[in-house]
């Protein structure tokens, strides 16, 4: 094949994504026990109130029909008051990072969103887990994929669903750009490139810091990363990756800029690129027969499409209205996730490979 010529090509180890893909059967969930008494709503308690879950989560959970805010947990006593008065959370569903555990005797709370620093999600979703909780994590996942399968494991264990916080496959556009392209709708995906990437001049934020899940490839990258997986609906087999940082005096640990190309087995080459160095946000698809492409294709709202058969019209939706509400559907139902832990893992099996790859002179 053509790609063999590629200079710095890394083969993913296919055994550990067939493995991944087998890992997506899932235990079958019955009745759970809340639905026996008259709860028609499912509780959700936010761990960690920064950015998204005070600007994006608790407001979208005014507009959710099946799931609402029930609780809150936090570090900060100040945050404390000020969450309960706004969302009327009652101080017995209000936790702290020492007493989160004792979660699990509170029958209001039935999923613990974990929206902290990157590095945080495998310990507070295993201690959710563990208290008996149905688990939402935000993304990326982990800080990597052995991370990933102990998180997938501790909720098969306890019994409990896990989801990662991938609210764009809650999304109308991009769910019709993920029929066209695994349903070959235009023919064989040949070229999929996409751009995430914002430019972010922050100077102490834990994004700019290794150990806690920083890095433009952990914060952007893994949306150009989900595009080109749910386009293809296939699992890359071959990875190059490039590393840039362009102001050394904000990005000392982690990447600011990340370039990288995938092969997928059908023959369809993934150009993909994330950073914090410049405003991207772009999905274009060429196909045999076509072509499709979304401009932005990750923002919150006004995601706008067309193919080459015409514009798309789509309702413009609140995602994480819509991705909680169809968490807690599914957890009412006892059906498993439209995102489940091992989506996750996946991303983060060729996100380990993207930093391998980059790190090395050749690969
Ligand atoms: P943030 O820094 O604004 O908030 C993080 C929260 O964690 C803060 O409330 C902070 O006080 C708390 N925290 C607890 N321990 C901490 C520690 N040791 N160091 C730093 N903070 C600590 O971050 P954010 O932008 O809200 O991101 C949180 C998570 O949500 C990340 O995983 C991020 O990738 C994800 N996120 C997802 C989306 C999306 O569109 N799905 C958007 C933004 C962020």
């Amino acid at each position: 094949m053509e790609h063999r010529a590629y200079s710095r090509r890394k083969f993913i180890r296919n055994t550990a994504v067939a493995t991944a893909a087998a890992g997506f059967t899932l235990p079958s969930f019955g009745a759970p026990a809340f639905l026996t008494g008259k709860q028609k709503k499912v509780g959700i308690a936010l761990v960690g109130l920064g950015y998204y879950s005070t600007d994006l989560l608790a407001p979208a959970l005014q507009e959710t029909t099946t799931a609402y805010l029930a609780g809150i947990v936090t570090g900060t006593p100040s945050k404390e008051e000020i969450w309960m008065e706004k969302y009327g959370i009652p101080r017995k569903n209000v936790y702290n990072y020492e007493n989160f555990d004792s979660i699990a005797d509170n029958p209001d709370i039935d999923i613990v969103y974990v929206v902290l620093p990157n590095s945080m999600h495998k310990e507070y979703t295993i201690r959710a887990a563990n208290a008996g909780k149905h688990v939402i994590c935000e993304k990326p996942m982990a800080l990597n994929a052995a991370e990933c399968w102990e998180m997938i494991d501790a909720c098969k264990e306890n019994g409990v669903q896990l989801s990662i916080g991938y609210r764009m496959q809650f999304e109308p556009y991009t769910q019709e750009v993920m029929r066209l392209g695994q349903d070959r709708v235009f023919g064989n995906v040949l070229q999929v490139t996409a751009g995430a990437a914002f430019r972010n001049s922050g100077q102490d934020h834990w994004k700019l810091k290794k150990a806690m899940g920083g890095g433009a490839m952990m914060d952007m990258g893994v949306y150009s990363l989900q595009a080109a997986r749910y386009v293809t609906g296939e699992e890359p087999v071959e990875v190059n990756a490039r590393s840039y940082v362009t102001r050394p005096q904000y990005f000392k640990e982690v990447e600011e800029v990340m370039l990288f190309d995938l092969v997928f087995p059908s023959g369809t080459i993934a150009s993909l690129s994330t950073g914090f160095h410049a405003n991207l946000n772009f999905l274009k698809v060429a196909c045999e027969q076509g072509w499709f492409e979304l401009e932005p294709f990750q923002a919150y709202r006004g995601i706008k499409g067309r193919s080459s058969k015409g514009e798309f019209q789509f309702p413009d939706i609140n995602q994480q209205a819509a991705q909680m509400d169809e968490v807690a559907q599914c957890i009412l139902e006892g059906k498993p996730m439209r995102v489940p832990g091992e989506e996750g893992l996946k991303d983060m099996i060729v996100v380990d490979q993207i930093y391998d790859c980059a790190a090395k002179e050749k690969c």
